[in-house]
């Protein structure tokens, strides 16, 4: 049996994996959707089979290698020793993974390592990210690689190379401890194999932040800036909410792709007040569509307070982020359930929002609201006398629960995952569970961008121009859509009834990212950067340019690609160079600037072998092989003959 490398054997145990995969999985509960796996595992196979994977980190896999080859842990087929396999050539490993929660305990005993000798690039590709810091999320949620340490496979296996241990420990006979190894592998394998999606983004680079880490040191400064900030009022209007303390401030950041950040205190339990609005406007959306919805309010901020009594010219609700339009969106949800029955149903849908995170439910603060609800009692009949609730509504039951939807607890780490399911469309991107509908995010991210912010929401807008949504607790939900989700929270208020730290975090975040929804127009120069911006995909896009500046003639776009440092000699897929295209279009003003001013090699081959000299001869742009030949003759670089049965000749 040849040894293996430690990547190596990662790699085994990420083909078995794959393999597994081939047969449809059964999905358990909503929590795995077959869409998220299947889709994804199903996209990996089909590349694999194509030998397409841009990374090369499947290529060269055995397709026949069979699962009871590796042992397949969900069939209680013990490990053996994989086939030598090739190496995973992972390009930057990104710092943190968040996985399906269920797998948290098996993760204790399964962290991979990576084996620093497999050069330099690889060295920073695996790196411990999250020590021990209290401040950031729930270790038990993660992956964790640890780069150039032997601690991991220490600590799984007392030894830093588990194969060759388990050859040893087989060649000794010692079975026991041979099974038990084989059954650490056997768990890593089906951890990675159900996170496959994020395991390969991981080695791909390709996660919608791919600097993660430079990211959340802009979150760092940002949230020290704000510490420092101590304006505002703790909402006083009932005395649970006043004994919050003002110096709490989190900050917590969950991506599309699950990867996390968070600052503070994110573990405090605070209310959601009106933060739950939009969350449960779009469960009525996704219930009754937004038709039905919008037959009972509006869509247009109000431009009075949150719980002023007026309602708009059809008179309905405004909308729903305001204190009518949520107490209508509770009249809708469910009016067939008991009491019981609707607490328990939108308490099971914010749990699965949450991907399971913690929610809870603030007695205190729900009595508490009752008792001072004059307002909200004002304008529950208010609208009644309007006509404005559907028949058989229930005005106190109703009352109720808009406070219970008030009063539900969660953290800010929670809250960041219920703001990255609304970015992510409605599926949480931690659990893949399709939580809400894409038609419900929709509406509800433009009533937030337009009606999140109390009165502040037009300048909100204009200033940060994302949707996002305020509570008197001092909780902001910030949504940067297909990017990730943010919650903020520190208690003190400004005088519009928004988090002071929270808006002052917003608008320095836009000012340092472009996240903003117009910071994307076309000829807009910018100093800010674009954190999403992938370096694969950026390359590629570079090189396509080149290629297509160089076909069409286009000597200026050629000329600012050299200034700003572009690889004149870079190839696509089939070896193909700027030189190559220009030559076989005629463009000998392209010619003569690769050659002259970019000193490009003259005759670079493409994956027929073919070079420009051979694409001039078989245009037929003799005058384009001539600058060629010249620059060959001047590096002194032998001319080669014409290519014998150049197939592109006839
Ligand atoms: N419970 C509060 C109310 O209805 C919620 C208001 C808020 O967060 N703005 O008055």
């Amino acid at each position: 049996m040849a040894a293996q490398t430690p990547s190596t054997w990662l790699t085994s145990l990420v083909f078995p994996s794959l393999e597994v995969m081939k047969t449809p999985q059964p999905h358990v509960g909503p929590q795995h959707p077959p869409l998220a796996n299947g889709l994804v595992n199903g996209a990996l196979r089909h590349e694999n089979q194509e030998n397409g994977l841009p990374n090369g980190l499947l290529n060269g896999h055995d397709p026949n290698l069979q699962n009871n080859e590796v042992g397949d842990p969900a069939r209680n087929i013990p490990f053996s020793f994989p086939p030598l396999v090739p190496a995973v050539t992972p390009a930057t490993l990104e710092p943190t993974i968040a996985i399906r929660p269920e797998d948290s305990k098996n993760l204790e005993n399964c962290m991979i390592k990576h084996d620093p000798t497999h050069g330099q690039d690889r060295k920073n590709a695996l790196r411990e990210v999250y020590s021990a810091d209290s401040n950031r999320a729930t270790e038990s949620r993660r992956i964790r690689y640890l780069s150039q340490s032997e601690d991991t496979h220490e600590y799984l296996f007392g030894v830093p190379e588990p194969l060759e241990a388990m050859m040893e420990v087989r060649e000794k006979g010692e079975d026991e401890e041979m099974e038990l190894m084989s059954k650490k592998l056997g768990d890593l394998s089906t951890i990675i194999s159900e996170n496959l999606e994020i395991v390969v983004k991981a080695f791909s680079s390709s996660f919608v932040i791919p600097d993660f880490r430079g990211f959340c040191h802009h979150i760092d400064e940002i949230y020290n800036n704000c510490k420092g900030n101590t304006d505002g009022k703790i909402a006083s209007y009932i005395p649970q909410l006043e004994r919050m303390r003002a110096d709490n401030w989190a900050v917590s950041v969950c991506t599309v792709d699950g990867q996390r950040y968070s600052l503070g205190d994110v573990n405090t339990p605070f209310t959601l007040q009106s933060c739950s609005k939009p969350l449960t406007y779009a469960m009525a959306v996704g219930l009754y569509g937004t038709q039905h919805v919008h037959n009972y309010m509006g869509m247009e901020p109000s431009g009075r307070y949150f719980n002023e009594l007026c309602l708009d010219f059809n008179h309905k609700p405004h909308n729903p982020m305001i204190n009518a339009g949520a107490i209508m969106t509770a009249a809708l949800l469910k009016p067939e359930l008991s009491a019981a029955d609707r607490f328990d149903y939108v308490f099971h849908m914010y749990k699965r929002l949450a991907g399971g995170e913690y929610l809870g439910f603030n007695n205190g603060v729900f009595l508490s609201e009752r008792e001072c609800a004059d307002r909200n009692f004002a304008l529950a009949y208010f609208m009644r006398e309007n006509k404005c609730f559907p028949p058989n509504t229930k005005l106190h039951e109703t009352l109720d629960f808009y406070f219970q939807l008030c009063s539900l607890e969660i953290t800010a780490e929670a809250g960041a995952v219920m703001a990255a399911t609304l970015a992510n469309g409605g599926i949480n991107p931690l659990t893949g569970d399709p939580v809400l509908t894409v038609e419900a995010v929709r509406n509800t991210l433009t009533l937030m961008h337009s009606c999140g912010m109390y009165n502040y929401s037009g300048q909100f807008a204009f200033k940060v121009g994302l949707p996002s949504k305020s509570g008197v607790s001092g909780c902001v939900l910030l949504v940067v859509p297909n990017t990730m989700g943010i919650c903020l929270w520190s208690p003190p208020l400004d005088s519009n009834g928004n988090s002071c730290r929270g808006v002052q975090f917003c608008m320095e975040l836009v000012s340092r990212f472009t996240f903003h929804n117009f910071d994307n127009l076309r000829n807009h120069i910018t100093t800010k950067t674009d954190p999403r911006m992938a370096k694969a995909e950026s390359r590629a896009q570079i090189l396509f340019d080149l290629l297509f500046s160089a076909a069409a003639g286009d000597l200026s776009a050629l000329r600012r690609h050299s200034l700003s440092g572009t690889n004149m000699e870079a190839k696509d897929y089939d070896g193909r160079t700027a030189l190559h295209v220009a030559t076989s279009e005629g463009h000998i003003e392209i010619v003569e600037y690769l050659l002259k001013n970019c000193q490009v090699n003259p005759l670079p081959k493409d994956r027929w072998n073919r070079t420009p000299l051979d694409d001039a001869r078989c245009f037929g742009y003799p005058r384009c092989g001539e600058l060629i030949m010249d620059m060959c003759k001047k590096k002194g670089i032998e001319i080669p003959p014409p290519v014998a049965d150049d197939p592109m000749k006839e």
